[in-house]
């Protein structure tokens, strides 16, 4: 029943729910075998970094699970500056990475203008690509930082749960979430979204939703990673049955979404020391090395305990990673395998 399941083209709600309840062993090797096949078929054998700068943490909204969420006070706020912003982009372009992530709580004291402004100096320095994971804003902003230069944004739906997404984002909806990436879409960016595994009350079903929405919105990339609790949490227990859940997820979304990027998050990384080994053999393609400097860093508490990946010594641990593996770190951009021009 797997392998002729695993053979289909499209994808029923009760497939991805019957790919998600697999534990055995041997069907998990069959379905992992079966993403990394796709994964080779539609995106190949590159790995593509990103670099990803945190520029502020400072945050208006309160959802539930973010250790950036505006009730919570226990928190150093901060918001770097342009030059410290432009310093950490070009850090990521000497190390030859050619796709910045400039990433940030929702916070509308981020002006438009200055973000174009880092955008307009980036794309003048180097060859480059950028994605924004700046929240929710107007149609606006993200027309005029399109004009600027930024190709991608990363908007993550969350959950496909009406009911969970209210629960756990108090005072919005999913609703208007979708309408933002519909907006994104429109104005011709390279559009992420993708889920948070492990929300208390989700339901298999709840993350087969996630993928259909994925696939629903066409998507360019798709981040599945695990909710990591607060302290205090029993984690050992939890950390295991929930990266090898998201590592299904991973597959599951590989099978079904086919021509997309997804990254091995560092959300991942913090709970499963093996996850960007595992991850790349589930179906996953790309790894986010943070530049956030000092002290900021530090101060970027999404989650408890997050291990970030930095610097140069994490890109050769991936070199060689990536060579035991049979693949390689790609020198290109990394657009998304759905445009032609993905080579570039
Ligand atoms: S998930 Fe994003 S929008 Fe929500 S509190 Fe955290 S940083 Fe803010």
């Amino acid at each position: 029943m797997l392998e002729r399941l695993l053979e289909k083209k499209i994808f029923s709600k009760k497939d991805i729910v019957f790919l998600l309840n697999l534990y055995k062993k041997d069907d998990l090797e069959k379905l992992y075998k079966k993403a990394d096949e796709i994964r080779k078929l539609y995106c190949g054998d590159e790995v593509h970094l990103r670099g990803i700068i945190e520029i502020s943490n400072i945050c208006e909204q309160n959802c539930l699970y973010c250790g950036l969420r505006c009730s919570n006070k226990n928190l150093i706020r901060y918001k770097m500056s342009s030059q410290e912003i432009i310093a950490a982009g070009k850090k990521i372009l000497k190390a030859g990475i050619k796709t910045i992530i400039l990433q940030s709580g929702e916070n509308k004291n981020i002006k438009r203008e200055e973000i174009s402004e880092i955008i307009y100096e980036l794309k003048s320095y180097g060859d480059c690509a950028i994605t924004l994971s700046l929240g929710e804003r107007d149609f606006i902003d993200y027309a005029e930082w399109r004009k600027a230069g930024a190709e991608r944004y990363l908007l993550k739906h969350e959950t496909a749960s009406r009911a969970l997404y209210s629960l756990y984002h108090p005072g919005e909806n999913l609703i208007d979430r979708i309408k933002h990436l519909r907006m994104l879409k429109i104005l011709r960016y390279q559009i992420g979204s993708g889920n948070l595994i492990g929300l208390p009350q989700q339901t298999l079903e709840d993350i087969a939703d996630d993928i259909l929405l994925c696939d629903k919105l066409d998507i360019d990339m798709g981040s599945f990673s695990p909710l990591i609790p607060p302290n205090g949490y029993p984690l050992k227990s939890h950390a295991a049955k929930i990266s090898e859940l998201t590592l299904k997820v991973i597959a599951a979304a590989r099978i079904v979404l086919k021509k997309i990027h997804i990254p091995v998050t560092t959300a991942l990384s913090s709970i499963d020391p093996d996850a960007r080994e595992r991850g790349l053999n589930a179906g996953g393609n790309v790894i986010m090395i943070n530049f956030t400097p000092n002290p900021y860093n530090s101060n970027y508490i999404i989650y408890p305990n997050r291990r970030v990946v930095s610097d140069q010594s994490a890109i050769i641990n991936l070199l060689s990673l990536t060579a035991k593996l049979g693949r390689h770190i790609s020198e290109s951009k990394g657009n998304s395998p759905k445009l032609r021009s993905s080579a570039s």
